[in-house]
């Protein structure tokens, strides 16, 4: 493959812990080139040397429309935070580069208005909460069954240092679980919480709730509660290498979209 088909990729967020997992994947891609990254702090440097590897030739900027200007990516992948890949996804749109992101913590504005913004430009965008294909089944898995097993709590976990609750994955978990089951409010009406909070999060009827602590990656287990009987629908990702299939198929599909897509779901046959 020339260097002219490769598909050019810049990565914000290149220094954290998702970031330099994709940096990997990008490497040991021949179809793909990694062009910059991006990062708050650091400008001018090698990504190499920073990650702990061989220099690259590949710099930080710190700021991403120079980038942009300067790289002119095909893609830019993002695994920031919440506070900022907002901002990038715009920046990124409007200087017609297709954002893959996998950072959570978007309100339903938010989302609303990227999807606005990529049709009116005609550039295809995917967010996907979770780029593990397990994960992925189990979302689907617990929407088959909550049509048949409609009493439900979703339970998710994560590592310490992750800064939204409750995680993406969940909040799509639920959205999927809501569209296909009756809704109506579980347990008893007048159930109250001695210390707040004990409950979870409410969504649409059914609860979610979040664990923090440190050692874990991602997991998320979806419960369910019929009469004399349970199903319990597990996902753990053990390492962050597990996204890095979704990511590069998720580049690839990118390229052939004119609009947003959110879900990795959505791209599977
Ligand atoms: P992390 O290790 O904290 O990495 C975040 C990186 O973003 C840091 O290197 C940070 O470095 C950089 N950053 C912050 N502000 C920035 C800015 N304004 N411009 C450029 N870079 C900036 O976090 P992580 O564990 O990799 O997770 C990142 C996100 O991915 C989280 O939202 C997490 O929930 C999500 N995630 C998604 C999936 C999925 O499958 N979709 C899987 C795992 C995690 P500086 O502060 O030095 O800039």
């Amino acid at each position: 493959m020339t260097a002219q088909q490769k598909i050019k990729v810049a990565v914000a967020g290149a220094k954290g812990r998702m970031g330099q997992e994709v940096v990997k994947m990008l490497l040991a891609d021949d179809s793909l080139s990694f062009v910059a990254g991006i990062d708050s702090k650091l400008n001018g440097v090698d990504v190499g040397e920073v990650i702990g590897g061989k220099p690259l030739g590949v710099p930080f900027l710190n700021s991403l429309p120079e980038a942009l200007e300067t790289y002119r990516p095909d893609v830019l992948v993002d695994f920031t935070t919440p506070h900022t890949v907002y901002r990038h996804m715009e920046t990124a749109i409007e200087y017609g580069v297709r954002p893959v992101v996998g950072t959570t913590g978007f309100t339903s504005e938010q989302m609303a208005d990227l999807g606005q913004r990529c049709r009116e430009r005609k550039v295809g965008a995917i967010i996907a909460p979770n780029f593990a294909i397990g994960a992925i089944l189990c979302m689907k898995f617990a929407a088959t069954a909550a049509k048949y097993m409609p009493h439900v709590e979703i339970i998710e976990l994560h590592h310490d240092q992750k800064l939204d609750a409750p995680s993406g994955t969940a909040i799509k978990t639920a959205e999927m679980i809501a569209a296909s089951r009756k809704q109506f409010a579980q347990g008893h009406p007048q159930e109250a919480e001695s210390i707040e909070g004990a409950r979870g999060a409410g969504f649409d009827g059914f609860r979610i709730h979040s664990v923090r602590l440190p050692g874990l990656v991602a997991h998320q287990e979806v419960l369910f509660g019929a009469t004399g009987q349970t199903l319990s629908i597990r996902h753990d990702s053990i390492n962050r290498e597990s996204f890095m299939p979704g990511v590069n198929m998720a580049i690839k599909a990118v390229m052939n979209l004119d609009s947003l897509v959110y879900g990795l779901e959505n791209l599977l046959d």
